[in-house]
């Protein structure tokens, strides 16, 4: 995919998609901060503490599992903060953004 990492993030060289390490998935999640596609998540430019909005709500399936799972959360000032609605794992609350993990394959 090409993506870089800066500060706490992972960039698309066109800086139009922005991927984050989402601890209670354990895995990155990616978002269009580009002007001109849908949907769109604004982005304060902070590559240490980023700011989304609005909350970021996805679906996605593990390997060899029937269902799709739910993680919906807002990242702000570099935190998340998951929402009750997260299905996907048990973590609650607010979390400060961990490193993308240096062995993680896709991101320079
Ligand atoms: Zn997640």
């Amino acid at each position: 995919m090409g993506l870089k990492r800066e500060g706490m993030v992972a960039l698309s060289p066109d800086r139009e998609l922005l991927g984050y390490w989402c601890s209670g998935c354990e895995c990155l999640h990616m978002v269009n901060v580009a002007s001109d596609m849908r949907p769109r998540w604004t982005w304060n430019g902070d590559v240490n503490k980023p700011t989304l909005s609005p909350s970021i709500r996805t679906f996605w399936q593990r390997t060899g599992e029937a269902e799709q799972t739910r993680c919906h959360h807002f990242l702000r000032g570099g935190v998340i903060e998951f929402l009750s609605d997260s299905a996907a794992h048990q973590l609650r609350g607010s979390h400060p953004l961990q490193p993308i993990p240096a062995d993680y394959g896709g991101v320079d």
